[in-house]
């Protein structure tokens, strides 16, 4: 029998990815729990109440427990940890583990408290944070703790975060609550506008996923997708082609640049000549989107490149520090 002792875990806006020292990440779900309202039960959670989103009677509530990266739905987020890292040992026994959680820069003392009571309450022995750019960075390869500076932007579902890193810690840091979803609702919006037709949440994401691009390219992708006509009250075929998710998304994605460029402003000049030399590192779900790296390389002149496995670098950074605490204990903000 195999007892695990330490668990990383991503708590993202969007998705939540649970780390185990020598297994990798283990589970991988959208941050959704579902509850019925009359009797406050947790109906599901994860893939399962994500799939529910948009769709649920007046009966059921889908919740997204956190916001901007930080709790927000304090008893369901206790909740949904407590079920990840059940799901997560999966055969095995997990008793009274070291959790190691990513958050935000930005977070505050309170909103730290919070995430580690959350833990505790979840059967954690210990807690420990760290700072999701730092992480990210981590899991994204860079040798966080040399003396060069390192940048890395992390678009997740609801922030943007963009930090330069030098010396295992924290040199300038920004972050806009424009990502992934201020994404999706562009388009929703678009096509609202040009084409008076209301699409979901769900579908608009789909859009992105499948065929949006940041840059306009010139063969052309196209999606056939289904809403509701605003002036019939009927539901509604049209085809939109990737060029249009790409002027949809422009605004929203000039939000993400300015916070790249006011990070490169403040960003002491030693370290500015290390990240034209190097270039800026994406991570987080939205470094998927196609072209994003082109976009912030031409606007930026910066060079940019996309981590590998972008989505789980957050988590990838969790595991490396709980197998190394000493080699990163300057990184480490807190522990209870
Ligand atoms: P968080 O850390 O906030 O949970 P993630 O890093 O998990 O966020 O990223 C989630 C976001 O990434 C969502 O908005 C999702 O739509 C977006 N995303 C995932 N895959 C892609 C893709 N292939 N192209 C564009 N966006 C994507
Ligand atoms: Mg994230």
């Amino acid at each position: 029998m195999m007892f695990i002792k330490k668990i990383g875990i991503d708590l993202g806006t969007c998705n939540s990815l649970v780390f185990i020292p020598g297994k990798g990440v283990v589970l991988q779900e959208p941050s959704v729990v579902a509850v019925t309202l009359s009797e406050n039960k947790i109906l599901a959670v994860g893939a399962i109440a994500k799939d529910m989103t948009g769709r649920t009677p007046e009966t059921i509530r889908v919740y997204r427990p956190l916001r901007d990266g930080v709790i927000a739905e304090y008893r369901v987020t206790e909740a949904m940890l407590r079920y990840f890292i059940q799901k997560a040992g999966g055969k095995f026994r997990i008793f009274k583990p070291e959790l190691m959680i990513g958050v935000p820069a930005g977070i505050t003392s309170t909103e730290r408290r919070a995430v580690i009571e959350a833990g505790i309450s979840a059967g954690a022995k210990a807690v420990y944070v760290a700072k999701e750019p730092i992480l990210a960075a981590i899991g994204a390869g860079i040798p966080i703790n040399s003396c060069s500076g390192h940048m890395i932007v992390d678009i997740g579902g609801g922030t943007s975060e963009v930090a330069v890193i030098s010396l295992g810690g924290i040199v300038t840091c920004h972050s806009v609550r424009t990502a992934g979803d201020k994404i999706d609702l562009s388009i929703a919006d678009y096509i609202k506008r040009k084409y008076n037709l209301a699409i979901g949440t769900q579908t608009a994401e789909e859009i992105k996923i499948k065929i949006g691009t940041a840059l306009p390219e010139e063969k052309e992708q196209f999606l056939e997708i289904r809403g509701r006509d605003l002036i019939s009250g009927l539901p509604k075929n049209i085809k939109i082609s990737s060029n249009e998710t790409c002027e949809a998304m422009s605004d929203v994605l000039g939000e993400i640049i300015q916070v790249v460029k006011q990070v490169l402003r403040d960003t002491p000049p030693e370290l500015s000549a290390d990240i034209m030399d190097k270039g800026m590192i994406l991570s987080g779900g939205g470094a998927l989107l196609r072209n994003i790296d082109g976009l912030l390389s031409q606007t930026t002149g910066v060079p940019c490149f996309v981590a590998d496995e972008s989505l789980l670098c957050v988590a990838k950074g969790t595991g490396v520090v709980l197998e190394n605490l000493e080699a990163y204990k300057k990184s480490i903000m807190s522990k209870k």
